[in-house]
């Protein structure tokens, strides 16, 4: 059974350092991501069989039950594909101003990326927009490394 959350301050959180309880590796198709984006580039898998493109990459290709050993850039830019608007934070203050929370697509690639939208007016917020990625000055080989998608300018 689960239970509706209704307030966040139900949920058990882990605050304060860091206990390295939580390490775990991105694996080779996460580790190849992250170390291109520390380049600012993208790169998926493609599946050698249905040539498929994935974003993250993967290992294998769920379909075709065959390695990816192939990873390639990926120059084009991602459009919104689903958003969110957060107005508290995760100890229920109101924010500032809300958070736009978006799922990026790329066109014909499979899966997508997580991020946070900035720069923009929430009413010009759509599916579609093409966005592009504000990085962080000096990378440190993860996602926020990109500090937040903004539209395309
Ligand atoms: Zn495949």
């Amino acid at each position: 059974m689960f239970e509706k959350i209704e307030k966040f301050d139900k949920i058990r959180v882990w605050k304060g350092e860091k206990t390295g309880w939580h390490r775990y590796t991105y694996g080779i198709a996460g580790e190849m991501f992250f170390r291109k984006l520390m380049e600012k580039k993208f790169v998926a898998g493609k599946c050698p069989e249905c040539e498929r493109l994935f974003i993250p990459p993967r290992i294998y290709c769920e379909d075709c039950f065959v390695e990816i050993k192939e990873f390639v850039e990926i120059k084009e830019l991602p459009r919104v594909y689903s958003f969110t608007f957060l107005f508290k934070d995760l100890e229920d203050n109101l924010l500032k101003e809300p958070e736009i929370v978006v799922f990026l697509k790329w066109d014909n690639i499979e899966g997508g990326l997580i991020h946070r939208l900035k720069e923009v007016n929430i009413e010009d917020v759509n599916f579609g927009l093409v966005v592009e990625p504000v990085f962080k000055e000096k990378p440190e080989g993860n996602i926020n490394d990109i500090l937040y998608w903004r539209p395309k300018k």
